[in-house]
């Protein structure tokens, strides 16, 4: 008997005897890729965690299992817990509205240096080490409460901050350190020295398979030796450590050369290591980002982080957590721009009456309430179950980074219309001319870079539908991998055909969620919406998997709109769930009904939007369009202009 505890991956392994753990890559074939392609793909496969057997909420939803009863009742903050956060979060929002300027700090692109000092000495770099080496120990909702405050005050200490903390030392250490590498790090990294994350290169953003800066092992193997570049490392010009991603040796695996990426914590005062420029953005002018050379950096063996070759594993299992901070400080963002936008919609008169009144501004300031709401729902009912360790919540922190980012950069677009010619206005401007110095486009600079660093928007849906096809790709992927013996595909077949005939029917039930009870009415017509909806989604993905067997994976537009509906589907959830226990905890149920019903009927509209998308598009044309424009055709496009 399954429990409805059990992921999807188990169960389609118990129903056709696949084993589960089997890592994906050998059941997508790579035949027809790219050189490029094939080597990017397996070196992520292989940096691939299979999902744990527990599964999760979001996981489930691509297979047509709508397990409420995983996130109602909204899994609250505990009174002990909030009780440990409250001195650090009082003491961090008095400080940042007291003696933060991000007016100032955005027009001179520098963060006051008492500013940092004032932050390590209240421990904001160290929220999450544990008090043993100098941290305060605190959990992911707490450390996602403090993203809320800095995010609604100024980004710049927010990404300062948060790379130090999310994927800077702190994160890989807690989670792949060893006691020696946490016992010498940690104190530092809590207390007095900022530390920052190397990835990225001129050939190898999104694809870290191309980077080309190498450790090489010394005679004897005691240490490595660093060369090479990389770019946009953010917090460098300030940081005292580093952790570097570099190219080792490669391995041999099946008779065919695999890339390897090792990490290392680096000392930034080591021999040969050389910060040669400081880059500067749109938005976060006061972002401490640049260029880092090593020239013969020799590292001790001791700083390598995990094993040999199990770099790229410690960056994406970093950032399956590090990922939550991001939404966390857009709803700090959001909140603020929400709170601007309900002011000045009140007070501001034209044609007679407030703004708000017309039709055209009230929609906006609706929609951006009820995502505001949204967003915390997703975000922090994401970080409660991190905190009570429930499973494996990838997905739900690529939807929460995906959504909350895009949803906010959308949130200070609209801003920026309510507030009209003034939203434009710099608050310095605003200032000098005896108005309030309110800084929408500040908001909006600093929010775009949201989308496209920590993995890209585009990344994050890729990222969502290979976990979504994950369960499919162990049962049916062998079927058409071409790299195959014709045995196993025939198996495969026969396999995969047994589980299909009880699934598939299964998909076209009627759907209702089960845990339901304790729930307004309102709020269980949505969900019961939701599950109907999720078997919906699990026989279109599967309908997709039979036209375009493995080319499935080439269709990211089609794929994209299957993880979209998915992400309504999560946030309708915890919107619900949140919703219900706002009610229960004495908010005003006819204020939060009205809000969860406004988010949860909007976000029908969307999915039904992406519905009609999978069968009605112009992807086919789109595509073949930008195949003539790269080959240079349509040169008329190109005449009138400078
Ligand atoms: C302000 C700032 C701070 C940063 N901080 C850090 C840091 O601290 N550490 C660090 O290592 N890096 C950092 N980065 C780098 C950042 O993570 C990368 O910019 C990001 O990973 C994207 O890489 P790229 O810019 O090279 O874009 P590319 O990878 O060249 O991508 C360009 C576009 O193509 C899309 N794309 C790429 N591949 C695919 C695909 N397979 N399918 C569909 N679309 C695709 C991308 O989504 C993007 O829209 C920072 C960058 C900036 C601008």
């Amino acid at each position: 008997m399954k429990t409805p505890l059990e992921a999807p991956e188990k169960q389609v392994a118990e129903e056709t005897s696949a084993r589960p753990g089997k890592p994906a890559a050998s059941v997508i074939d790579t035949s027809k890729m790219s050189k490029g392609q094939r080597e990017a793909l397996e070196l992520t496969e292989a940096s691939r965690d299979p999902l744990d057997d527990r599964g999760s909420f979001a996981s489930n939803l691509f297979v047509g299992r709508y397990d409420f009863e995983r996130i109602h009742p909204f899994p609250e903050q505990s009174a002990e817990d909030r009780a440990a956060g409250s001195p650090f979060l009082q003491k961090l929002g008095a400080y940042l509205r007291e003696h933060v300027d991000p007016d100032e700090i955005d027009r001179t692109g520098e963060i006051p240096q008492n500013n940092i000092d004032d932050l390590f000495a209240m421990g904001a770099f160290g929220v999450k080490i544990p008090t043993q080496y100098g941290g305060l120990g605190l959990s992911q909702v707490n450390y996602g409460r403090a993203a809320m405050l800095l995010g609604s005050w100024d980004a710049n200490l927010t990404a300062l901050v948060s790379a130090h903390q999310s994927i800077g030392v702190p994160q890989p250490l807690l989670l792949f350190g060893t006691e020696e590498q946490k016992k010498k790090y940690l104190p530092r990294v809590a207390r007095k020295e900022i530390s920052a994350f190397a990835l990225t290169e001129w050939n190898a953003g999104s694809d870290p398979a191309n980077m080309s800066l190498r450790a090489d092992p010394t005679e004897g193997g005691s240490a490595f030796i660093l060369n090479g570049e990389k770019l946009w490392c953010t917090n460098l010009i300030k940081a005292g450590v580093l952790v570097v991603m570099a190219k080792t040796a490669p391995k041999i695996v099946n008779g065919k050369e695999r890339k390897q990426i090792t990490a290392f914590i680096v000392d930034v005062d080591s021999p040969g290591l050389e910060i040669t420029y400081r880059c500067h953005f749109m938005g976060l002018r006061a972002l401490y980002n640049g260029v880092v050379k090593f020239t013969n950096v020799r590292v001790p063996r001791e700083n390598m982080i995990a094993k040999e070759g199990q770099g790229l594993k410690v960056a994406l299992t970093t950032l399956n957590t590090g990922r939550l901070t991001i939404p966390a400080a857009c709803v700090g963002l959001s909140k603020r721009l929400l709170q601007i936008c309900r002011k000045w919609a009140g007070e501001r008169i034209q044609w007679g009456v407030p703004i708000g009144q017309h039709y055209a501004i009230a929609g906006k300031i609706a929609e951006m309430a009820g995502n505001v709401f949204a967003m915390e729902a997703m975000t922090f009912l994401t970080s409660s179950l991190v905190d009570r360790k429930a499973g494996d919540l990838r997905i739900e922190t690529a939807m929460c980074k995906m959504w909350a980012t895009e949803t906010t950069w959308r949130l200070a677009d609209e801003a920026m219309q309510v507030r009209g010619g003034r939203g434009y206005e710099t608050a310095q401007s605003l200032a000098g001319r005896g108005e309030e110095p309110i800084p929408v486009e500040r908001f909006l600079r600093d929010c775009r870079i949201n989308l496209i660093f920590e993995g890209s928007s585009e990344i994050m849906r890729l990222f969502i539908a290979r976990e979504a096809l994950d369960p499919h790709l162990k049962v049916g992927g062998a079927i058409f991998n071409t790299q195959l013996p014709m045995s196993k595909r025939a198996k495969a077949v026969f396999t995969s055909g047994k589980f299909y005939a009880g699934w598939y029917p299964r998909q076209w039930l009627p759907g209702r969620a089960r845990k339901i009870d304790n729930l307004h009415s309102d709020l269980v017509a949505h969900v019961n919406y939701a599950a109907r909806t999720s078997k919906k989604l699990a026989r279109g993905l599967f309908h997709a998997m039979a036209r375009f067997g493995p080319k499935l994976d080439r269709e990211q537009l089609l794929l994209s709109r299957f993880v979209g509906i998915a992400t309504e589907l999560f946030a309708i959830s915890a919107t619900c769930s949140l919703a219900q226990s706002k009610i229960d905890n004495g908010a005003s149920r006819e204020e939060i009904l009205s809000l969860a019903n406004y988010f949860c009927r909007s976000a029908r509209l969307r999915i039904d939007h992406h519905f009609a998308g999978t069968t009605d598009n112009v992807d086919r044309r789109g595509y073949e369009l930008t195949q003539q424009l790269l080959a240079g055709k349509h040169e008329d496009l190109r005449a009138g202009i400078v």
